[in-house]
């Protein structure tokens, strides 16, 4: 079978290595446009217990490849704090890793495998003769995914862009840090919110995020990342913290979150963030990623039949991706109302209602409940 896949994120590759494992003559072409959808990546995630299994599926020594000489903390803790409170909760065990250690990893085994890698960007126009051209064409082109917009009306897509904006950090610490942290500052402007996660002992990869209205006011207003530094740092440190962001010169980013009736299209298919966009407070992109792109290789290695494996893959991940999707669109509209909420509750419930969307607050019923009182009003 001759197979090109457009784009060399965690999906394209993973999906790439994962068939070629079980299929060495199978003739499979990765093109890649570097740089496409830094919106989309941006500079670490953090892997959780899915993706180490599925990794090791691929390759047994995985841990040994991409985490052996980076001293990676295991993360177990995370550290929930507004400008009054702070709250340490257990976090799903999890490791963080830079976004090119991962693509490194997952591109040297798919060409030590024999995929062929092309650096080159594929235009619209050119995706009707690569349908021609191979038997299956794999869309992994991210959350901006050309083939999911030419192929809007038969794939039945929808897209939601949120009204907030985010950009990535890094911060160095003198202190050994190890957590992922969850913050919710607010300031005359609005709600900052920062995701951080631990790439070493003493740096983490961190997230700033706000509504478009907070960007647009105030201290904050036509400032890029790298001018609102300041500020920022002064107003994450107010609660006995020292955040001394690093600027890594993006821009401000807008999230698309997007879901498709259909993933696939003849012998087009989509999988990763072509399909379905989270966001990524749910820190389900890779996981979601690497399942789509093994449960669409499972398709093929049982099916003989193509028609038959795009159609088995399309039921197996609606059904799968069907509650997250809800879930993560529900999270962000909270995220573009999250000023509204803060202004509406005391200083001293602000890391309740920040918390009263997190899972971890099941257990804790009677925060749960006022929460659940406070937000419905
Ligand atoms: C702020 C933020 C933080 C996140 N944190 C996490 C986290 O902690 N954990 C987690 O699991 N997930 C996280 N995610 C989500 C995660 O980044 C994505 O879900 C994941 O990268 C999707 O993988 P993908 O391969 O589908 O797409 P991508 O990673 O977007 O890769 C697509 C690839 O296709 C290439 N490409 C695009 N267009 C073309 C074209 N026309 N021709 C050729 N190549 C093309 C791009 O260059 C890119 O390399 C986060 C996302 C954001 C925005």
């Amino acid at each position: 079978m001759k197979i090109s896949i457009v784009g060399g994120g965690p999906a394209g590759l993973y999906f790439a290595a994962y068939l070629k494992k079980f299929k060495p003559d199978y003739d499979i072409t990765v093109f890649e446009a570097q740089h496409e959808s830094m919106n989309a990546y941006g500079l670490g995630y953090t892997l959780q217990k899915l993706d180490t299994i599925l990794l090791e599926r691929l390759d047994s020594d995985f841990y040994q490849h991409l985490f052996c000489e980076k001293a990676t903390p295991i993360i177990t803790q995370a550290l929930f704090k507004t400008n009054f409170q702070s709250r340490t909760l257990p976090f799903s065990e999890g490791f963080s890793v830079a976004r090119h250690d991962l693509i490194r990893y997952l591109k040297d085994t798919a060409i030590t495998k024999g995929v062929k890698f092309i650096n080159r960007k594929i235009l619209p126009e050119e995706l009707p003769r690569l349908k021609v051209d191979f038997d299956l064409v794999i869309a992994a082109d991210g959350i901006s995914s050309i083939a999911r917009k030419l192929f809007k009306k038969e794939l039945q897509v929808k897209e939601h862009k949120a009204k907030l904006k985010f950009s990535w950090f890094t911060n160095k610490t003198s202190q050994e840090r190890t957590e992922a942290c969850f913050y919710a500052f607010n300031s005359e402007e609005g709600v900052t919110l920062l995701t951080s996660y631990p790439l070493t002992k003493h740096k983490q990869v961190v997230v700033i995020e706000m509504t478009d209205k907070c960007l647009n006011s105030g201290e904050l207003k036509g400032k890029t990342p790298t001018q609102a530094i300041p500020y920022l740092n002064k107003l994450l440190s107010e609660n006995e913290d020292e955040i001394d962001l690093l600027p890594e010169n993006l821009p401000w980013y807008t999230f698309k979150m997007n879901t498709a009736e259909k993933l696939y299209s003849d012998n087009l298919v989509l999988i990763g963030d072509a399909a379905y966009s989270f966001h990524y407070s749910a820190g389900q992109g890779v996981t979601t990623s690497f399942s789509m792109a093994y449960t669409l290789a499972q398709c093929i290695l049982k099916n003989t039949d193509l028609a038959f494996a795009l159609s088995h893959y399309n039921h197996s991940v609606r059904l799968l991706l069907a509650e997250p999707a809800k879930k993560s669109l529900r999270d962000m509209h909270w995220f573009e109302n999250i000023d509204q909420h803060f202004k509406d509750t005391d200083k001293h419930e602000w890391l309740d209602i920040f918390l009263q969307k997190d899972e971890y607050l099941n257990s804790n019923t009677s925060t749960t409940s006022k929460c659940h009182t406070r937000i419905c009003r």
